[in-house]
C-alpha cells in the first residue's frame, strides 16, 4: 500500500554484500548489488545485470556500499514496547552483585537527580539479594517513591513511599487477595511489604505505572524506543503484551504522524487470567474486533495480530511449571487451567487470530503444545514463547504441528543462569534452551530479545544463539549446552525472516528479495559466531529511506 511515507527514491546499492537468507541452516550467500525504487527492492544480483543498467539509465543514483554487509532489517520477535521505552530512562542495576551494590547505585542516582518525582530502576536479580527483600531495605535512601524491577520483569520491589502510592492508586490493602498466578508479598501481620510477583506485576504494577505516567510521557517513551531500535538495526517489532495503556499512546502517536515512518509494529494482546470463562472469552472477542479494524490492509505499520497468554512464570522464581518439583520442593501449576486455555485458543482460532503462549517449564510447554494442537492449526502460525525447558519429545512436536518456536537467545546467557543448577539440578539443565532441537524438528524460529528483560541489540542476541556463551560477561567461559547452538544462517534468518513469518509479515519484509520492502541494515560485521559481537550497525533503512543515523 503506497502510503504518504513512500519514497520516490530510486537507487542502486553497489559494491555491497547483500545477504541472501537461507532458512534451512545452510551457509548464506551474498549478492553484490541491490536496486531500490519507491521503497521496494526491485532487483538483487550482480552489478553487470541488465536490471542494473536499466535502473542507471533511468536516472537511479548509485551508492557505493564500500564492501559492507547489507542484512535484512531486524525484527524483534518478542518485546515489550512501552516498557522498553520507559526502561531507557530507568536506573540500571545490571552491574550489581549484592544488596549493597543496589543501594549504592540508587543512592548515587537519587543524589544526581534531585528533580525526578519517582525513581525507577531495572536489572535487579533475586540472586543479588538471596536473603529476600522488603520495602524497609530501601527506606533510608530517599524519601521519593522507588520502584525496582527484576531483570525478567517478573517482580517489582518498592520502598515505603512507593508502596503507599501503588496501594493508593490501585486500591490495594491487606484485604486484597493475591491475583491468580501471582502474589503481593506480605509481612507477618499480612500487610503488603513492598514486593509484587508474577501476575501481581502485570496486573497491578504495570497499570499503576501506566496510570501515574501521562499519555504524553508514554508517547515519548514509545518514540524513544523506536529511535533506540532503529539505531540497533531494527525495522520491525512484535509487542507481546499489548493492552490499552500502550495502545492508546501508540495510536495517538501513529495518528499524529499519519503512519509510522521508521518502525512496523505487530501486537499480541495480553489475556488476563481472571473472571469467568465468559469474561475470558469476551477478552478474545474484543481483540478480534480490534484486529478487524487494525490489520495488514488498513494499518500495515501498526496492527493487532493475535492474543498472548502467559501460561507460567520463570525458573529463577520457581514459578515455571515443571513435571518434577524444584530442588526447593516448590511445584507450581501452570497459571491457566487447561479447559480455559482450550476454550480461549479455540475462540481465537475461529476469530482468525494468532495465538502466542508463554511456556517456560516442561510441564507448561507440553500443555501449550497440546492446547495448540487441539484448537488451532498451522494455517494460523501459532507460537510458543520462551520454551526454556522443553523435553526432546515436545521439541520435536513443534515442527510437526507448525508451531513457531519464539526464542530469546539473550535469556540463555550463562551469566544469568547461575541459579539454575541449584534450582533444578544439573540433569534438567541439559535440556535448557534446546534451540537446535526445535530447528532440527522443522519448527519455524522467530528470534526476539524480550526487551527490556534483556538487552535489545540484535548482534549480541545472535552471538549468544550461535556460541551459547555470555554476552553480558564475555570473559565467562561457560558454554550452555553447545549442541543446541544455532548456525549463523539459522540465527540471522530467525531474527529477520523468521520473525516476519511468525506474524504473516514475510509477504512484505524480512528478506532482501525483489518485491519486498527495502528494509535493510548496513553493517560492518564478520558473520562468524565468535566475531558477530564486534559487529557494528552503521545504517538502518526503512522502506527505502534512511532512519539511522537520522
Ligand atoms: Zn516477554
Amino acid at each position: 500500500m503506497p502510503g504518504p511515507r513512500a519514497q520516490q527514491d530510486h537507487y542502486v546499492a553497489l559494491n555491497a554484500r547483500v545477504y541472501q537468507s537461507s532458512t534451512n541452516g545452510e551457509a548464506p550467500t551474498f549478492a553484490e548489488c541491490m536496486v531500490v525504487k519507491d521503497s521496494i527492492i526491485q532487483h538483487v544480483g550482480a552489478a553487470t545485470d541488465h536490471a542494473v543498467a536499466t535502473a542507471r539509465a533511468a536516472g537511479a543514483h548509485v551508492r557505493d556500499m564500500q564492501g559492507h554487509t547489507v542484512l535484512p532489517g531486524f525484527i524483534d520477535g518478542h518485546l515489550h514496547l512501552l516498557l522498553v521505552g520507559q526502561s531507557l530512562n530507568k536506573v540500571s542495576l545490571d552491574d550489581c552483585r549484592s544488596l549493597d551494590d543496589i543501594r549504592t547505585v540508587i543512592a548515587q542516582y537519587a543524589r544526581a537527580h534531585p528533580h525526578v518525582s519517582r525513581i525507577f530502576c531495572r536489572g535487579w536479580m533475586h540472586s543479588m539479594t538471596p536473603a529476600g527483600v522488603d520495602a524497609s531495605l530501601l527506606d533510608d535512601l530517599d524519601s521519593r517513591p522507588i520502584f525496582v524491577d527484576t531483570k525478567d520483569l517478573h517482580s517489582t520491589w518498592c520502598n515505603t513511599p512507593g508502596l503507599r502510592e501503588a496501594c493508593r492508586v490501585m486500591n490495594i490493602s491487606s484485604d486484597t487477595p493475591d491475583p491468580a498466578g501471582g502474589n503481593i508479598q506480605r509481612d507477618a501481620a499480612g500487610q503488603p511489604n513492598g514486593v509484587f510477583n508474577e501476575s501481581a506485576v502485570f496486573q497491578l504494577m504495570w497499570p499503576f505505572v501506566a496510570r501515574v505516567t501521562s499519555v504524553d510521557e508514554r508517547k515519548e517513551a514509545i518514540k524513544a524506543a523506536f529511535t533506540a531500535f532503529n539505531a540497533a538495526g531494527y525495522t520491525g517489532m512484535i509487542d507481546m503484551a499489548m493492552d490499552d495503556n500502550i495502545w492508546e499512546p501508540l495510536m495517538e502517536l501513529r495518528n499524529s504522524e499519519g503512519a509510522f515512518n521508521n518502525m512496523r509494529v505487530a501486537a499480541y494482546w495480553l489475556m488476563k487470567p481472571e473472571g469467568s470463562l465468559d469474561q475470558v472469552l469476551a477478552q478474545v472477542d474484543r481483540v478480534a474486533a480490534l484486529a478487524k479494524q487494525f490489520h495488514a490492509d488498513t494499518t500495515p505499520d501498526c496492527r493487532i495480530v493475535g492474543v498472548k497468554v502467559i501460561c507460567d512464570g520463570i525458573v529463577d522464581a520457581c514459578t515455571a511449571s515443571l513435571t518434577e518439583p524444584y530442588s526447593t520442593g516448590q511445584h507450581p501449576d501452570p497459571i491457566w487451567r487447561q479447559e480455559v486455555l482450550d476454550a480461549l485458543v479455540a475462540r481465537a482460532h475461529t476469530a482468525g487470530l494468532q495465538v502466542a503462549l508463554h511456556a517456560i517449564g516442561d510441564s507448561t510447554i507440553r500443555m501449550a503444545i497440546d492446547v495448540l494442537e487441539r484448537n488451532t492449526d498451522r494455517s494460523r502460525r501459532p507460537r510458543i514463547e520462551h520454551l526454556e525447558l522443553a523435553s526432546a519429545h515436545d521439541a520435536a512436536r513443534l515442527g510437526k504441528l507448525g508451531i513457531t518456536a519464539s526464542i530469546q537467545p539473550v535469556h540463555s546467557d550463562p551469566a544469568i543462569l547461575r541459579a539454575w543448577p541449584r534450582l533444578i539440578g544439573p540433569q534438567r539443565c541439559e535440556r535448557a534452551f534446546a534451540y537446535r532441537d526445535f530447528a532440527d524438528g522443522g519448527a519455524p524460529l522467530a528470534l526476539g530479545s524480550d526487551a527490556p528483560t534483556a538487552p535489545h541489540q540484535p548482534l549480541p542476541n545472535l552471538y549468544v544463539a550461535t556460541t551459547r556463551r555470555s554476552f553480558r560477561e564475555p570473559e565467562l567461559e561457560t558454554v550452555v549446552n553447545a549442541e543446541f547452538a544455532l548456525s549463523i544462517g539459522q540465527a540471522v534468518a530467525g531474527a529477520t525472516h523468521g520473525s516476519a513469518y511468525s506474524c504473516f509479515a514475510d509477504r512484505w519484509t524480512g528478506s532482501l528479495r525483489p518485491g519486498l520492502k527495502a528494509d535493510f541494515v548496513v553493517c560492518q560485521v564478520e558473520l562468524t559466531p565468535d566475531k558477530l559481537v564486534q559487529g557494528r550497525v552503521m545504517e538502518t533503512w526503512f522502506e527505502g529511506k534512511k532512519v539511522y543515523p537520522a
